[in-house]
């Protein structure tokens, strides 16, 4: 069970763990574990004094590290996205939280108001200037994601940065000014051309690639041709829900909604 209420204070008994991080990557131990307890790191001479307070795992605290380049020699890296179908939806949480925390700090040394440097002074989640007193708040980017239903078939579109006969529903970042569904209908209508209806909300996952929060909706066609906009989406169509192209691994929101849509 997780618990990110904010409890930073380090147990005197050393009973953490720590997830080491470097931009953008996770290190795994010889034991392929991403959760590595202080005495492993101590031993390779790791300082553990710049630690992120993550949150609680089954009652045991959970720190993360930003490792310097020289001691990365003791780890493999690895890709919490390839890894999301073959973890437990907790530690994708965790990990998560702790790329996109120690990702934010890494960000914001100085402050960007008076460009004084930001000493360690996180609290509840923000960081704040010694000297003028500025907040800097975590920066989390929401983005919709929408499964277009028209009878029995499923909208699904090829970007130009997937793989191959790789396809997936439309997502894009919410704009200044606008709702989750005027995000929706916008999207929907830049990327392929076409009106929806009935627009539902269906979950929201985190997606620390690199700090979003995909909130997830499905639709029904309502009017209009498909026309992909041809720079992001190259391809998009109709597919019969018995016959997929290649859709994203499970675990992902999008497999999800694809899944719930087409079961
Ligand atoms: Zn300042």
């Amino acid at each position: 069970m997780i618990n990110i209420n904010w409890d930073p204070d380090i147990p005197e008994d050393n009973d953490f763990l720590i997830v080491c991080i470097s931009n953008n990557e996770i290190f795994i131990n010889t034991n392929n574990c991403f959760y590595m307890t202080p005495l492993e790191l101590q031993n390779k001479n790791i300082e553990l004094i710049d630690r992120s307070y993550i949150g609680k795992l089954n009652s045991k605290k959970i720190f993360a590290i930003n490792i310097k380049e020289q001691e990365k020699i003791f780890f493999e890296k690895i890709n919490l996205r390839n890894l999301l179908p073959f973890i437990e939806q907790e530690d994708f949480i965790i990990l998560s939280r702790a790329l996109e925390i120690i990702n934010w700090k890494t960000k914001h040394k100085f402050c960007g108001k008076c460009g004084e440097r930001i000493t360690e002074n996180i609290s509840e989640g923000f960081l704040r200037c010694n000297k003028c007193g500025f907040i800097i708040y975590p920066e989390i980017s929401p983005a919709i994601i929408v499964g277009i239903t028209k009878d029995d078939k499923i909208l699904l579109a090829h970007n130009d940065k997937f793989k191959e006969n790789m396809y997936s529903i439309i997502a894009g970042f919410v704009e200044w000014g606008e709702s989750l569904e005027d995000t929706v209908k916008r999207e929907v209508m830049e990327e392929i051309g076409i009106t929806i209806k009935n627009i539902k909300y269906f979950n929201s996952q985190t997606w620390p690639f690199p700090n979003s929060l995909m909130v997830g909706f499905t639709a029904e066609y309502d009017s209009g041709e498909i026309i992909p906009d041809g720079v992001e989406i190259t391809d998009a169509k109709w597919f019969d829900k018995n016959n997929l192209p290649d859709i994203p691994k499970k675990g992902s929101i999008a497999r999800n909604i694809i899944d719930t849509i087409c079961k």
